[in-house]
């Protein structure tokens, strides 16, 4: 009855800690967050100014007393403690006075962290409230999130390609039995067209713009019509605002390594999973996660290259999310894919 009461009165919560994107999903409810992983502080006193939309928003407007950062920006806790500060701050904003019992929480960290990281996080989601706290890996929520099925004994492979990093698991009967992160995803792909832009063009462009041109007409393989897109940027010799004409093959050029480290990370994958396992992947093919999974033609170029089947995970930006939501929702089934 009292287990009954407190499961009624507390709101149980996943969090997928991601380097670009910090959602968080509420047992019985769904995603109920999903804001940028990023904090502005004053560059003095490291006040904080601002968190989630509202500090991505001041990226490039801000003055010089303001530092906008992404605690999680390379795929591990580059600052622990801008990190605490930012998962309070969601945590407080998902949970009001209603909630009068402490949530049980479940979140989501890249497979490489540390012990050092894993106890930061923890640490940072019991000051906020959180009763237990529960990590996983991302790739196996990812996995449970695209509905594999991660408890047979059979190998499920994914591929979430985040803002820092590609991460490539093969899971079997609730473990994670070959890993592979590169830390080559998205990011690397907004700064790759800010250098073509400066090398090709002599213009400098913004990261925030490089990532919508990306999104916009970038693409891994060339789909049957061209496409184009008209920037505006800085001449990098008058220093003039100029707007310019970029197409979808130049796009594709600029990004050419990064979509390559990709494409390599999985190949790698496949070589060392152990040959049973192996076997199923040959026969289901692969599953795509994260938002790099919207990268148009990279489906078809990760097929070509190593003639599996791709399929990519409904909602790819949500996956983790609804991944480790299912584990909240289940516990007790999933009990086994806990890290710590
Ligand atoms: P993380 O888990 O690291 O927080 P996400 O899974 O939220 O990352 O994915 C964020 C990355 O996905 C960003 O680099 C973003 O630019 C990229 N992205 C989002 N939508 C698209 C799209 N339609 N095409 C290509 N990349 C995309
Ligand atoms: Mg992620």
């Amino acid at each position: 009855m009292l287990g009954f009461l407190l499961s009624y009165f507390s709101k149980d919560l996943a969090m997928d800690l991601g380097t670009a994107n910090t959602l968080i999903y509420m047992r019985g409810k769904g995603i109920v967050l999903n804001e940028p992983s990023v904090v502005a502080i004053t560059h003095d006193t490291h006040k904080v100014i601002a968190v989630g939309h509202e500090a991505r928003n001041m990226i490039g407007r801000h003055s010089h007393r303001i530092v906008i950062i992404r605690p999680l920006k390379d795929g591990v806790i580059a600052d622990f403690e801008v990190t605490a500060v930012m998962i309070k701050y969601f945590l407080a904003k998902v949970l009001t006075k209603r909630h009068i019992f402490r949530p049980r929480l479940v979140v989501a960290v890249p497979t490489g962290v540390t012990s050092v990281e894993k106890r930061a996080v923890i640490e940072a989601a019991g000051q906020a409230g959180a009763r237990y706290i529960h990590l996983i890996e991302e790739p196996m929520a990812a996995a449970i999130g695209a509905g594999l099925p991660i408890d047979q004994p059979r190998g499920n492979m994914v591929v979430d390609i985040g803002g820092g990093t590609t991460e490539v698991a093969v899971i079997s009967m609730f473990t994670v039995a070959y890993s592979e992160s590169v830390r080559v995803a998205g990011d690397e792909a907004n700064e790759s067209i800010m250098r073509y832009a400066q090398r090709e063009r002599q213009m400098i462009i913004s990261e925030m713009l490089a990532e919508s041109v990306k999104v916009r007409i970038g693409s891994a393989m060339a789909a049957d019509k061209p496409e184009t897109m008209e920037i505006t940027g800085k001449e990098i010799l008058s220093g003039i605002p100029k707007t310019f004409t970029v197409t979808d093959a130049e796009i594709r050029e600029a990004m050419k390594e990064t979509v390559e480290a990709i494409v390599d990370a999985v190949r790698r994958a496949l070589e060392k999973t152990p040959p049973d396992l192996a076997a199923d992947i040959h026969d289901s093919g692969f599953w795509l996660a994260g938002g790099g999974a919207l990268l148009k033609g990279l489906d078809r170029l990760l097929s070509e290259n190593t003639k599996l089947k791709v399929n990519i995970a409904e909602d790819p930006l949500t996956a983790v999310a609804r991944g480790a939501g299912s584990v909240i929702e289940h516990v007790d089934f999933y009990k086994s894919v806990f890290i710590n």
